[in-house]
C-alpha cells in the first residue's frame, strides 16, 4: 500500500469509525418504512364566505395523515368530483413519499391537463404529500424546501374606501398595527372593491339588474387622482400597492402605469387579463411602475415569456391553481435568476392550509416579494387549529411539522357552504355601460 493510498483508506477508517459512523444516525431518524396511501377524503366547509375545499390523505402508518388545499372556490364542486372520483382510486395503494412521481402521474393521468379544476385537485393531493413528508421527518415543510432565508414574511394589508379620505384612513390604521405594505382601493360606489360599484337601473334600463358596473375611463383617472391625495398626506415612508385586477384594455394600461409613476407603488398588480400576456412587453416600455402578474395563470406557458424577458416584476400565482407546493417551489427557481419576485395570491379564497404553503416558500426562496394577507376570523381559526401567526404585519409559519394545521373534521360540519347562492363573485356579472362583460 502506497502512503496515498495509506492516508486515504485510513482516513475513511476513521470517518466510518466516529464522525461518519451510520448507527447512531440511523437511530436518529424517524421510521421511514415504505407505506402506501388508503383513502383519500374531501372536506368541504365555509367558515368565512367562500366554499373551501381540503383534501385529507391518508397512509398505512396509523395516525399520519396530511391536509392539502384545493380550493377554487367558484367551482368548488367540480374539485370535489375530480378528487374523489378520479385522483382517489388512481393513489390508493400507491406510495407517498414519492411526491414528484405521483404529481407527475396525477398530471398526465388525465391526459387532457393544466386547467383549474384538475390543477387544484392536484394541488389538494400534493400539498396533503408534503404535510405527510414533513410529519414523518419531524419538519415543518419550510425545512425541507431548505430551511430559512428569512425569519418571516412581510405582509400586505388591504385598505379600501368609497372617499378618498376613507382610503386614506383606512391606510393609517393598517400603519398603526405596524405594517409596511398596504394595498389601497376605490370603491366608487357601493361594493366592489377593484371600482366597480351597484349601478342604478333607471339610468342603464338595458343592463340586468345584477349588473356591477364598471367603467374603465373613469376608474384610469381617478386612481392616479387618489394616489396624489395619499401621497400628499401620507407621504412617500409607507409602501403602497394596487390591484386593477386585469379590468382594462392596453391603451388604458400604458396611460395608467405612466400616470402612477410619479406616486412610486411598491406595485401594480394584474394590470391586464392574461390573454394579453404578449402586451407585457410594450407595457413594460412604456412605464417603470413595478408590475405584478400571474393570479389567474394556471401553466408555465402562460409565464415563461414574461418571465424570461423580465417584463414583471413580480409573479403572483394562486399555487392550489398552478397545483401545489412543488410547482411554486419551481416557479421561484425560474423567476430567481431574472429577479422576478414572489408574491403570492392569499386570500379568503385560499384555506389556511393554501397560506400555511404560500409562506413556506417565502420562508425558504430567497427571491420572496411580499405576501398578500388574510386574517382568518375565529370560526375558521376553529376549524383550522394552527392557523398561522401574523405579529406586526408579518406572518410566522408553524414550528410543528407538515403545516402544523389540524382540521377539526367536526367543527368543518358546523360551516356547511351555502348551495343557494353560488360562490361566482359577480365575475360574470360586471358589465360596461353598453352591456358588454369586463374581463377579469
Ligand atoms: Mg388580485
Amino acid at each position: 500500500m502506497n502512503r496515498r493510498h495509506f492516508l486515504k483508506s485510513g482516513s475513511l477508517a476513521a470517518l466510518a469509525a466516529t464522525a461518519y459512523s451510520q448507527a447512531p444516525l440511523m437511530a436518529a431518524l424517524p421510521s421511514m418504512e415504505p407505506i402506501k396511501i388508503t383513502d383519500i377524503k374531501v372536506i368541504t366547509t365555509s367558515p368565512e364566505r367562500a366554499h373551501l375545499v381540503v383534501v385529507k390523505v391518508e397512509t398505512s402508518e396509523p395516525g399520519l395523515y396530511g391536509w392539502g388545499c384545493a380550493t377554487f372556490t367558484q367551482r368548488a364542486l367540480t374539485v370535489v368530483t375530480a378528487v374523489e372520483e378520479y385522483l382517489k382510486p388512481f393513489l390508493i395503494g400507491k406510495n407517498p413519499d414519492n411526491i414528484e412521481g405521483l404529481y407527475q402521474s396525477m398530471y398526465v393521468s388525465s391526459y387532457w391537463r393544466n386547467g383549474p379544476v384538475l390543477n387544484n385537485a392536484i394541488s389538494g393531493v400534493e400539498m396533503a404529500l408534503w404535510d405527510i413528508k414533513g410529519k414523518r421527518a419531524g419538519m415543518p415543510v419550510y425545512q425541507l424546501l431548505g430551511g430559512k432565508a428569512r425569519f418571516a414574511a412581510d405582509l400586505y394589508a388591504h385598505a379600501s374606501g368609497s372617499t378618498f379620505e376613507q382610503v386614506e384612513d383606512s391606510i393609517r390604521s393598517w400603519m398603526e398595527k405596524g405594517y409596511r405594505h398596504i394595498r389601497a382601493q376605490f370603491m366608487s360606489r357601493r361594493g366592489g372593491s377593484y371600482g366597480s360599484g351597484g349601478f342604478d337601473p333607471n339610468k342603464h334600463p338595458n343592463l340586468p339588474p345584477e349588473t356591477r358596473l364598471f367603467e374603465p375611463d373613469k376608474y384610469v383617472r381617478t386612481i392616479p387622482k387618489m394616489f396624489k391625495h395619499l401621497r400628499d398626506k401620507l407621504g412617500f415612508g409607507i409602501h403602497l400597492l394596487h390591484d386593477t385586477h386585469e379590468r382594462i384594455n392596453n391603451a388604458q394600461a400604458l396611460y395608467l402605469g405612466k400616470a402612477l409613476e410619479p406616486y412610486e407603488l411598491f406595485f401594480w398588480e394584474d394590470p391586464l387579463p392574461p390573454e394579453e400576456v404578449n402586451f407585457f412587453k410594450q407595457l413594460r416600455s412604456h412605464t417603470t411602475t413595478p408590475i405584478a402578474m400571474g393570479e389567474l395563470f394556471n401553466n408555465p406557458n402562460e409565464w415563461i415569456d414574461i418571465v424570461q424577458n423580465q417584463y414583471i416584476d413580480f409573479i403572483r400565482v394562486h399555487l392550489s391553481q398552478i397545483g401545489g407546493l412543488g410547482p411554486g417551489r419551481k416557479l421561484a427557481a425560474f423567476c430567481e435568476p431574472y429577479g422576478v419576485r414572489t408574491a403570492w395570491h392569499g386570500p379568503g379564497d385560499n384555506s389556511p392550509i393554501g397560506h400555511a404553503a404560500g409562506i413556506a416558500l417565502d420562508l425558504a426562496c430567497q427571491n420572496f416579494g411580499i405576501q398578500e394577507q388574510h386574517i382568518f376570523n375565529e370560526p375558521a381559526q376553529e376549524v383550522f387549529e394552527g392557523c398561522l401567526k401574523i405579529e406586526n404585519g408579518y406572518c410566522y409559519a408553524n414550528e410543528a411539522p407538515g403545516w402544523g394545521i389540524e382540521v377539526n373534521e367536526e367543527k368543518a360540519k358546523k360551516y356547511p357552504w351555502d348551495r343557494e347562492t353560488p360562490f361566482d363573485y359577480h365575475w360574470g356579472e360586471t358589465r360596461k355601460p353598453d352591456g358588454s362583460i369586463i374581463k377579469p
